[in-house]
């Protein structure tokens, strides 16, 4: 019952090919599209739904505070700012927060935050800074970020480009010291690299990193906007390797899927440096996102879901080991429950037409690069479901 290709090409900007499902509501892991046909959600938002669709403690923070106030802009204070500031910064062992909307204008602020620091405080003359990034990194849409994105489709072709990046391969700790130089101000990673298929750098990346940031008077920026909020088994992808990043942003599941809701998280001492007038949001930080992102950091705080996501994870990664022991998986990467899969080349599927084959069978995915795709459910995801996903998955496979 999709509408034809013609309808949705007339009207709508051609920025995005989904799969033909149209979907009409929705219930944890679980979606119906308008034929009323059920299917069980292995994308979740791209991480944004870590606490499943039309989640009740969310949905009930989101009505009590739609009927009393949803935005005074930043112009005034409101009751729900300071409390959802000391409940994140809490809960991610920060000491500042700075609000925001989307992800990638979290990363934008951190890039900017970085920046102002580097000439105010570590002394680098004007427009001199540059940041370290990775190659097959993801971290937005914005110009700037575009502006050092190794992917050609999201760059080419929005030119000119924003200066002061240098490109490393991603994981390669003396690539990165070979790229710092006196105007380094920050490193700006993804802790594990999402839209690239949940790629895991080598486990000594990370605390590398710390100490090479500590060494250097550089910043350490990690963009948990994929990977932050419970998907790892961790509350934090970079509690896995026990350290902290001077500047972390959050996107995606802080809006509970239900707004767009980000944020940078750190020190203090780098963060002060957004003095009155140099950054702003009419949105960022607004009651109701603040009042959302309050009730996901309780659900957080618990502890619960990250121990559901690790314990989920296992089993999914030994159900995915066991098909790609089988022969029909090429790569299997896990982290908690988010794993990027890479079919065997043998079987002639592109991630795409596996996606088409699974979505016929009522589960959802997507693909990211070629032959690879990721799964990620919502954490709230039940053992049964979750096994029922990898019985689909292999039973398509097991086809070809
Ligand atoms: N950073 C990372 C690591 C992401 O995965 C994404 C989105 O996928 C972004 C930033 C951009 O977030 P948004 O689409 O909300 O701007």
């Amino acid at each position: 019952m999709l509408q034809s290709t013609l309808d949705r090409t007339a009207v709508l900007a051609p920025n995005y090919r989904p799969l033909d499902v149209v979907i009409e509501s929705a219930d944890d892991c679980w979606v119906t599209d308008v034929d009323g046909k059920k299917y069980l959600d292995c994308l979740a938002g791209y991480s944004a739904l870590n606490f499943g669709h039309n989640n009740p403690v969310l949905n009930k923070a989101v009505i009590d505070q739609l009927h009393k106030v949803t935005l005074v802009s930043r112009a005034f204070d409101h009751d729900q700012m300071l409390p959802f500031a000391r409940e994140l910064t809490e809960l991610t062992g920060t000491e500042m927060m700075l609000p925001m909307n989307t992800g990638a204008e979290a990363v934008e602020s951190a890039i900017k935050a970085a920046r102002k620091w580097g000439y105010d405080v570590k002394g680098v003359a004007p427009e001199q800074a540059n940041i370290i990034v990775a190659e097959n990194s993801f971290h937005g849409r914005t110009t700037t970020i575009v502006s050092f994105s190794t992917d050609a489709d999201a760059k080419d072709g929005y030119g000119p480009y924003t200066p002061g990046f240098r490109v490393v391969p991603y994981g390669d700790i003396e690539a990165v010291k070979e790229a710092i130089d006196d105007n380094t101000v920050a490193l700006l990673f993804e802790p594990i690299q999402g839209e690239s298929g949940v790629v895991l750098p080598p486990d000594s990346f990370l605390p590398a990193l710390r100490e090479l940031c500590d060494e250097t008077n550089v910043l350490m920026i990690l963009d948990e906007i994929q990977s932050g909020l419970g998907r790892t088994g961790h509350t934090l992808a970079q509690d896995y390797s026990g350290i902290r990043a001077d500047l972390t942003t959050l996107g995606k599941a802080l809006g509970g899927g239900v707004l767009p809701v980000s944020a940078v998280v750190g020190r203090r001492d780098v963060l002060q440096v957004m003095t009155p007038g140099t950054h702003g949001s009419t949105f960022g930080g607004n009651p109701l996102a603040c009042a959302l992102g309050r009730a996901v950091i309780t659900i957080l705080a618990e502890g619960e879901i990250q121990q559901r996501a690790a314990h989920l994870g296992s089993i999914m990664e030994e159900r995915l080991k066991k098909i790609e022991n089988d022969g029909h998986l090429a790569d299997t990467r896990c982290r908690g429950l988010w794993a990027g899969i890479d079919v065997e080349p043998r079987l002639g599927l592109t991630g795409r037409q596996l996606c088409e084959r699974l979505a016929e069978r009522g589960m959802l995915c997507k693909d990211t690069h070629g032959s690879t795709i990721r799964l990620a459910p919502p954490l709230t995801i039940s053992e049964e479901d979750l096994n029922y996903a990898m019985d689909i998955l292999e039973s398509v496979l097991n086809e070809q």
